[in-house]
């Protein structure tokens, strides 16, 4: 492993300011996945700048039903969070799908949404990879790409983004807020991750060292009925083959509100927006919602190993949109 300076900051703009002066700079978490790849060869950092201790540890309710959940919150806390496990079931169940209780106790919320790509090429620094190597070639293409993308992909990356929790928040309406030296901002979960197309290096929208501060879930009231479901090839420690997440809202027997995202068939979780405007105002039944999905999932482009995801998340979100609305319909 190449060496490199540790540094540690004491608040946001300390973090934005070390980075800043030192070109070779990454922020760490909970390293569950940045110390990985330092291991591997494919991060290969010159200092270090430690987030993971700054005070943006709280889950804070707000006045108006929102939730701020902070940067270096720990992905268990969050999943066991009282609030989020009443008002946003999604989440919390996405978060317990994820990894296992060892690396949850240790990965933050930052983090996790800035996990890079699982792909053995990308982790494998002899193997060609236009996103470690812009212009070397992308070995999946033709090679090994059954967990690889089905929507959204580029000749140059057919990558899949792996994190769990990102699916949830992305069809919760979930903002993240970000700081850097020009200031703060925000922007939603399902615009964060980018995808591929000419310039896969890039995963996500933030500029160079902007600091993940927190998202944001806007007011949800408890019982609002979202949900995760993740087919995987073990029942745990493992990444998605295809994943679901949505939340629905029946009101006088149509549906009112509908988010619904995609995991692991794309660059980034996938938001369902034909489907949610498709469902939008028709009666919750077994019909409205195959034509939802369907029209969804007619921008699928398969590779050659991998054509079973599009079935695998079709029956995955007929699934969970049937049980979120099994009360409406009874
Ligand atoms: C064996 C194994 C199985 C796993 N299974 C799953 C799974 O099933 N589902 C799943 O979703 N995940 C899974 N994971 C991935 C795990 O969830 C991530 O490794 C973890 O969430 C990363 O969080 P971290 O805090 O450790 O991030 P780090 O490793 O510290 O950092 C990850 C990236 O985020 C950047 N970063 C960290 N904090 C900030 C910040 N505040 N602002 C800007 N950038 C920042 C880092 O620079 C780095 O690029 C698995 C991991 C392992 C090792
Ligand atoms: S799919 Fe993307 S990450 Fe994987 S080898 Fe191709 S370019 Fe690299």
């Amino acid at each position: 492993m190449k060496t490199f300076d540790y540094v540690r900051a004491g608040s946001p703009e300390e973090a934005a300011e070390l980075f800043a002066a030192r070109p070779g700079a990454r922020y760490l978490g909970g390293g569950t996945n940045l110390v990985d790849l330092m291991k591997l060869g494919v991060e290969r950092p010159d200092v270090l700048v430690d987030v993971s201790r700054l005070p943006l540890d709280e889950v804070e309710e707000l006045p108006d039903g929102a939730l701020r959940v902070g940067a270096t919150v720990r992905n268990s806390d969050l999943a066991a969070h009282p609030a989020v496990r009443a008002r946003y079931p999604a989440l919390s169940q996405a978060l317990l799908a994820g990894a296992s209780g060892q690396l949850r106790n240790a990965a933050t919320t930052a983090g996790n949404l800035l996990q890079r790509t699982r792909c053995p090429y990308f982790q494998d620094v002899s193997k060609p990879c236009n996103k470690r190597a812009p212009g070397s070639g992308c070995g999946a293409r033709e090679g090994v790409h059954r967990d690889h993308a089905v929507l959204g992909h580029s000749p140059q990356c057919i990558a899949t983004h792996p994190s769990d929790m990102a699916v949830a928040l992305a069809a919760l309406d979930a903002q993240v807020e970000v700081y850097g030296t020009e200031g703060a901002r925000s922007l939603p979960v399902a615009d964060f991750h980018r995808l591929p197309g000419a310039h896969p290096e890039r995963d996500t929208e933030l500029r160079p060292g902007e600091l993940v501060t927190g998202v944001l879930l806007p007011a949800a009231p408890a019982g609002l009925p979202s949900a995760y479901r993740k087919a995987r090839d073990r029942a745990s420690y493992s990444f998605a083959l295809a994943s679901v997440a949505a939340v629905v809202r029946v009101t006088d027997g149509v549906v009112d509100h509908a988010g619904i995202a995609f995991g692991a068939l794309a660059h980034r979780p996938w938001r369902a927006r034909r489907a949610e405007q498709a469902l939008v105002g028709a009666a919750p039944t077994a019909a409205a919602f195959e034509h939802a999905i369907d029209l969804e999932l007619s921008a699928a482009e398969p590779l050659r190993d991998n054509a079973f995801k599009v079935p695998l998340a079709r029956s995955l979100a007929l699934d969970v949109l049937t049980r979120l609305t099994a009360a409406a319909r009874t």
